[in-house]
């Protein structure tokens, strides 16, 4: 497996792997490896010969510098979860590598990095999104995966994929989650036993709403409130938002759900910001 530490070297072993016919798929993340991420590897692989797994915590996305301080870290670890999984390479850049003096320029997707994540975390998508395009410049990939447990993101690397012509298909992956419900997250490494507790709050709200969907509740303030009433029983320090959106505009919802709905909530537990998503579809509108 080969590291690869600037944006030409990966560039060069991706222009001899094509230059071989070699089908090329990409899986940005940002390290600290779990499950999650091992599956995204494995469906990449499942579309095409060579796997390209990037590892940067990419600073531009953080609107907090503490949160940037505080994310775990573990490249030994990463580098031989990337290895055992199959991958040819990983691309593990220095920030100064991608951000060289001067750097100024950006990719941003308007609209869909409004609501949620893009509310709440001002400039988040459009870094991102800047660093997802210099990613694709540099690995050149055929196929990249990406989980749905960043609905709002993967919704923006497709829309990002369309309206600047790159020739990448976009794989959504369906998130994982530990036997209690908890979507995997690198950031649930800093959660204490009695934080991670309440914090379940967060999928077994998102399950409850989606239950009352399934039993035939299509009212959005219901729906919202089924959701927070459980939401708050972890007490959670800060929430937010917890929203329904339309599932692939995600723009708002009257009184009644009419389309398919992603609800999507964002709220932080011991000090531990947690995101999470349901979709709310069939019913007669999927
Ligand atoms: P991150 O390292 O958190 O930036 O995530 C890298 C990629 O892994 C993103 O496409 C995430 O959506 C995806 N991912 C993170 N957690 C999960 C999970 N629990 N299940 C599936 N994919 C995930």
């Amino acid at each position: 497996m080969e590291i690869l530490k600037t944006p030409a070297a990966m560039a060069a072993f991706s222009q001899a792997r094509r230059a071989r016919g070699e089908r090329l798929a990409l899986v940005p993340t940002m390290g600290y490896l779990h499950a999650g991420h091992l599956a995204l590897m494995a469906e990449a692989l499942r579309h095409a010969d060579t796997l390209i797994v990037s590892v940067f915590v990419n600073p531009i996305q953080f609107n907090n510098a503490d949160d940037l301080r505080h994310y775990p870290r573990d490249e030994e670890g990463d580098l031989a979860k990337c290895q055992a999984a199959g991958a040819a390479a990983v691309y593990l850049p220095e920030v100064e590598a991608m951000y060289t003096p001067g750097f100024c320029t950006g990719v941003n997707v308007a609209r869909l990095s409004e609501p949620l994540c893009g509310r709440t975390r001002p400039g988040h998508f459009a870094g991102v999104t800047t660093v997802v395009a210099k990613l694709f410049n540099a690995v050149g990939p055929q196929v990249a995966v990406f989980g749905q447990k960043d609905y709002q993101q993967l919704a923006i690397i497709k829309r990002m994929v369309r309206d600047l012509d790159y020739d990448i298909e976009i794989i959504g992956h369906p998130t994982l989650r530990d036997s209690d419900g908890l979507a995997l997250s690198s950031r649930n490494a800093r959660l204490t036993q009695e934080a991670r507790t309440r914090a379940l709050a967060l999928p077994e709200a998102l399950l409850a709403a989606q239950a009352a969907f399934k039993a035939g509740e299509h009212r959005t303030a219901e729906l919202l409130r089924i959701a927070r009433e459980v939401l708050d029983g972890g007490a959670p320090e800060s929430v937010d938002y917890i929203e329904l959106l339309d599932a692939e505009r995600l723009g708002p919802f009257g009184e009644t759900l009419n389309r398919p709905a992603v609800l999507a909530a964002a709220a932080t537990f011991g000090g531990v910001r947690l995101i999470d998503n349901r979709l709310l579809s069939g019913n007669g509108f999927n």
